[in-house]
């Protein structure tokens, strides 16, 4: 915290004390944290960030709010793995999963969490909300749990039983809305206005909650021996988490700790979801908001609160965005699973499934060093996989039944 000048207009460039604001009061433009760069220039070193730990607060100086005292269930410093199976399918030569399926509630959510509920905390908000996907209810209802604050989540009415269960099981209030997603995003923006102490954490405190995505491209760069990769693919939902990316990468070169090397940004979404997808492959101008209908349902944002940002992202750095159907993204869990015994959700699925795509399509490269974020676990949406994957044959307890099951195989 101690390095935080303040929030910033990304559009105007007006300036604010760093409080529970999340839009700019001339132009409601959205607010982004600032850092004082010289400071952590001069006080950040490799060998500080090494001595923290093995979490999200590692990076404590480079987060809006202070490691002491943090909501932390040990979100972060998730596995790196060399996916050389992956890679080899998919014709790429360097190609490493960042795992976060391993998160405390099993997606990259918990990094969010926990720096805006510390930051809630800072601030003397009393009670933690948010609007969710299911992902963040998991990580807001667990964190408000572990400190012991109320907490209450809107989810829409559809989502998946895995996610319900696994949010209300940490006691807070579940409310289940009739609507998608757009719609419970709309109705909390609503509610933050009559509940002025409450940390809606993707409303009234998005400005910190963002700033735990950057973490994503912190951990990337120590795994890789302080190095940035040529080329990383992003899911998108809000779009959030792939600007975060773009801005940790950057944040390191700034304060010293990378040197300069140029990080292509590539985004994934679902066809049945993929707003920014369309203006990318359209060149257009604007995102024009959709109705979702896919089996990705935490990636089933149709009006993206950053969509144009992260657009203008993948723009700059020469990256690409695709969007995969509902099959599609079922392989793609299957040949994330099968090649590097990862298991993720359905977004994971999409983002290995659009992955194989840009290969194929030559826009991912197999003399580029590649980064795929996996962030959610499989566990989460095993509805999906119903019907898909079972047992090979069902036989009685005996050699006969086994060998005449056996016998059809293709088995060493
Ligand atoms: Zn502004």
């Amino acid at each position: 915290m101690g390095y935080v000048r303040g929030l910033t207009c990304r559009s105007c460039a007006a300036s604010y004390p760093p409080e529970a604001l999340h839009a700019c009061e001339f132009c409601f433009g959205p607010l982004d944290v600032e850092y004082d760069y010289e400071a952590l220039r001069s006080n950040v070193s490799r060998a500080s960030i090494a001595a923290g730990p093995f979490n999200i607060w590692r990076y404590a100086d480079l987060l809006p709010a202070s490691a002491a005292g943090a909501v932390n269930l040990g979100a972060g410093f998730t596995p790196l793995v060399r996916a050389d199976r992956l890679g080899a399918e998919l014709g790429l030569g360097e190609l490493w999963v960042k795992d976060d399926t391993r998160n405390p509630t099993g997606s990259f959510k918990d990094r969010v969490v926990s720096v805006a509920l510390t930051k809630a905390r800072e601030l003397g908000l009393k009670v933690a909300a948010c609007a969710s996907t299911g992902n963040l209810a998991n990580a807001v209802a667990a964190h408000a749990a572990q400190a012991g604050m109320e907490s209450v989540v809107f989810i829409p009415s559809d989502l998946e039983a895995v996610k319900v269960l696994t949010t209300a099981v940490f006691g807070g209030q579940v409310i289940a809305v009739d609507g998608n997603y757009d719609d419970v995003n709309r109705l909390c923006s609503e509610l933050s206005g009559e509940r002025p102490d409450w940390a809606f954490v993707n409303v009234n405190v998005r400005p910190y909650y963002s700033e735990g995505s950057k973490t994503l491209a912190f951990e990337v760069a120590e795994q890789l021996g302080w190095t940035l990769p040529d080329h990383v693919v992003v899911p998108i939902a809000s779009g959030c988490q792939l600007t975060r990316i773009d801005k940790g990468f950057r944040e390191l070169v700034e304060v010293g700790l990378v040197e300069p090397h140029p990080v292509r940004i590539s985004g994934a979404q679902a066809e049945g979801c993929s707003p920014v997808a369309k203006a990318f492959a359209d060149r257009a101008d604007a995102i024009r908001p959709v109705r979702p209908s896919t089996i990705a349902k935490s990636l089933a944002i149709g009006d993206p609160a950053d969509g144009w940002h992260a657009l203008e992202i993948v723009r700059r750095t020469g990256g690409a965005i695709g969007a995969v159907n509902d099959d599609e993204i079922i392989e793609g869990i299957r040949l994330l699973a099968r090649t590097e015994g990862i298991f993720a959700e359905t977004a994971g699925g999409v983002t290995v499934a659009t992955l194989a795509k840009l290969a194929a399509a030559g826009l991912v490269r197999d003399d580029e060093r590649v980064v795929v974020y996996v962030t959610g676990n499989g566990l989460k949406t095993v509805e999906s996989l119903v019907d898909r994957v079972g047992p090979t044959a069902t036989i009685a307890p005996s050699l006969d039944a086994a060998f005449e099951a056996l016998d059809g195989l293709a088995l060493a």
